[in-house]
């Protein structure tokens, strides 16, 4: 476990509480399956300091190299935050339109059909599971609730980091390393969730999740 950084260590102890949430759920993912590991997977900077210092500073910096030399063309890079978003709609204002493709590529950190950074992968990877092979329907299933916690798990981590930014993974990790490659990468401000993304149906079953989490956040 991560210990130097607070804020790490607890971001460390909410990658716990959702796998062992997760571990309950139906899931057909397994070590081997890479149909989600595109180039489109995006990070806050807290949790880009997790992996940097999960992996220590040789590893990190061959990561950079790498991802320098794979760097996909096109990539999903966000006009706002899951916080950003949920302000946007309570405010009843325009939420922007984003544009995602799979097809764009494979994610740079994955080698032969494995994460090179597994232990340490942010949390838009964690949440990018599904309940049928998504390589033979074409598309990821989930329950309504694992939704609604995957949102409320984005929201309480870009919250701890709410100072901070956040990115497509290949912009982050460029924007923080010294590479001169550095053209057209996008990182957008973070903000605090000022209201949960919770539907009135779920609130009962994620109330011991929430508490959990609040413990973590704010204990
Ligand atoms: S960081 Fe790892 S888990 Fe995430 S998309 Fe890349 S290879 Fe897959």
């Amino acid at each position: 476990m991560i210990q130097h950084d607070l804020r790490l260590e607890r971001l460390g102890q909410l990658y716990d509480l959702y796998d062992a949430f997760m571990a309950k759920a139906d899931l057909v993912c397994h070590k081997g399956c890479a149909t989600c590991c595109t180039c489109n997977v995006t990070v806050t900077s807290l949790e880009l300091d997790y992996i940097k210092v999960s992996l220590g500073s040789e590893k990190a910096g061959s990561l950079m190299e790498r991802v320098g030399k794979n760097l996909a063309e096109k990539r999903f890079q966000p006009k706002t935050t899951i916080n950003g978003f949920a302000r946007l709609c309570m405010e009843g204002r325009e939420v922007p339109e984003e544009e995602n493709d799979p097809a764009w590529g494979r994610c740079p950190l994955l080698l032969n059909n494995a994460c090179t950074i597994y232990p340490a992968r942010p949390f838009g990877c964690r949440s990018l599971v599904s309940q049928e092979d998504c390589s033979r329907v074409g598309v990821a299933t989930l329950s309504p609730l694992v939704l609604t916690v995957n949102n409320l798990f984005m929201q309480y981590i870009e919250q701890m980091d709410c100072n901070g930014i956040s990115g497509n993974l290949s912009d982050m990790i460029l924007a923080d390393s010294s590479l001169s490659l550095s053209t057209g990468l996008v990182t957008i401000s973070n903000q605090a969730a000022r209201v949960l993304m919770v539907p009135p149906e779920h609130r009962e079953q994620v109330a011991h999740l929430l508490s959990d989490m609040n413990r973590i956040c704010n204990g």
